[in-house]
């Protein structure tokens, strides 16, 4: 393989910063998501440069939020010999609440090394790490084997209707590649409470069950209660869900996740079934990976004070680990309710195959790491969130969640909340990681 070139990287984070800032500014909250203005900035980015093969895939219509919502893919041709990497990212962002914000949200502001605004984790950074190892290829006039591809999605946060979902309808032919790189694991500076950089590289990710739970009763006068009350049922179905305890497991695609945690000590005892109980129970974010997990997240019911409700809806957000049947699960949350008058109808169901760890990119992003950050683990993750990726998996096509950043607890907990924000420094390391990657995979 050619030894790695020579690289200004100051000047590069100096423009990844700029470039960073400016793309923060196009507020594509979602909704609506207005992508397209993202999209016309991108594209003259890549014209700037000399990347001109651009498609613009047009996914408006005249419905609510269906406008202006574009995605599109930036190509530059290999050689052939090998297939395409799909460098991957979403243009959309999540609404804020501009009252909590010690900044404007969207004026891209640099104070003190830090770069503040929505997205600047989830995930505008990306698309500019992304699109800053294209530019150094082609300035540099690289020679690589693959098509590398930058694909900008729309409405990643709204569940991809008019972004993955709709280009996987419309573009099939747009998901052909033998490798994706996207969002869904990045590098923690301290994991399980150990200082040690570890990068997470997501090979799957829970899969996404809404349902709804819907309660009918008789309806009445408040001021004699009877035991048909809409609302009370649904109380009583939430709590049954609430005190349902699910076992921990541990999944095959975790198994390595663990281990490798256990050998570098991070962990002190071996991953047993008692092991990862305990952890589970000490740690949310464990939790979230090693069961079935369960949020309520709406509920409606009642006209009136002093009426009692025929009908009370609500909402609960379930996320499978890989592998449970949500046909089954639905069937076992009605067996926990275990009440014939309240139904449970799913609203949205997505799941995803996991994508193999012994391939030629997982050990390129072990390398660079390797290389690039002293002591680093890269941890073969699941992801608790769901992506883009998905289909792609679905596609049978290798998809990794690498963000390689590396963040602190606190900040990383500014994804979707308030004064999101990613160091200079993390911009500059997350450049050099995932062009070191390319280079490595493309060459
Ligand atoms: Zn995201």
């Amino acid at each position: 393989m050619p030894q790695a070139p020579s690289i200004d990287w100051d000047a590069i984070t100096d423009e990844a910063t700029r470039l960073l800032s400016d793309f923060i500014r196009i507020d594509t909250s979602n909704p609506p998501g207005r992508e397209k203005a993202a999209c016309d900035w991108l594209e003259g980015l890549f014209r700037a440069e000399g990347i001109d093969d651009i498609t613009f895939y047009d996914a408006s219509d005249d419905r609510e939020f269906g406008a202006e919502r574009m995605n599109m893919t930036a190509t530059m041709n290999g050689d052939g010999t090998k297939a395409p990497l799909i460098l991957l990212n979403h243009t959309d962002v999540v609404p804020v609440e501009r009252q909590y914000w010690d900044f404007e949200p969207f004026s891209g502001a640099v104070v003190d090394g830090v770069i503040y605004g929505r997205g600047a984790l989830d995930m505008k950074s990306m698309n500019i790490m992304e699109l800053i190892a294209m530019f150094i290829i082609k300035r540099l006039g690289i020679p690589h084997t693959r098509d590398i591809v930058y694909m900008a999605l729309a409405d990643e946060e709204a569940g991809g209707e008019w972004g993955i979902e709709w280009m996987a309808k419309h573009a099939p032919e747009t998901l052909d590649a033998e490798y994706v790189i996207n969002e869904g694991g990045w590098g923690q500076a301290e994991i399980f409470g150990t200082r040690r950089p570890a990068f997470n590289c997501s090979i799957s990710e829970k899969g996404p069950l809404w349902l709804k739970l819907i309660a009918e009763g008789r309806p009445g006068h408040g001021s004699v209660p009877h035991p048909d009350n809409a609302l009370d049922r649904l109380v009583r179905a939430l709590h049954k869900i609430q005190v349902w305890n699910r076992p921990v497991t541990v999944v095959p695609e975790l198994h390595e996740y663990f281990d490798r945690l256990w050998r570098a000590q991070i962990l002190n005892d071996e991953p047993s079934q008692e092991a990862m109980e305990k952890m589970a129970k000490e740690n949310l974010l464990a939790k979230a990976i090693l069961t079935n997990t369960i949020s309520a997240t709406t509920i409606h019911a009642g006209i009136k004070h002093n009426v009692i409700p025929a009908i009370a809806e609500a909402t609960i957000d379930c996320r499978l680990l890989p592998g449970k049947d949500p046909d089954e699960f639905t069937q076992q949350i009605r067996d926990v309710i275990d009440d014939a008058k309240v139904r449970v109808e799913p609203v949205f169901v997505s799941s995803t195959p996991s994508s193999p760890i012994n391939t030629e990119l997982f050990g390129i992003i072990e390398d660079v790491v390797r290389d690039s950050v002293e002591e680093a683990l890269v941890l073969p993750s699941v992801s608790a969130g769901f992506t883009d990726s998905r289909i792609f998996r679905q596609h049978g096509i290798t998809s990794y969640g690498f963000i390689p950043y590396l963040l602190e607890q606190k900040d990383s907990m500014t994804v979707h909340g308030h004064n999101e924000r990613i160091s200079v420094d993390n911009l500059r390391l997350g450049c050099q990681v995932l062009f070191e990657t390319v280079r490595r995979l493309c060459s």
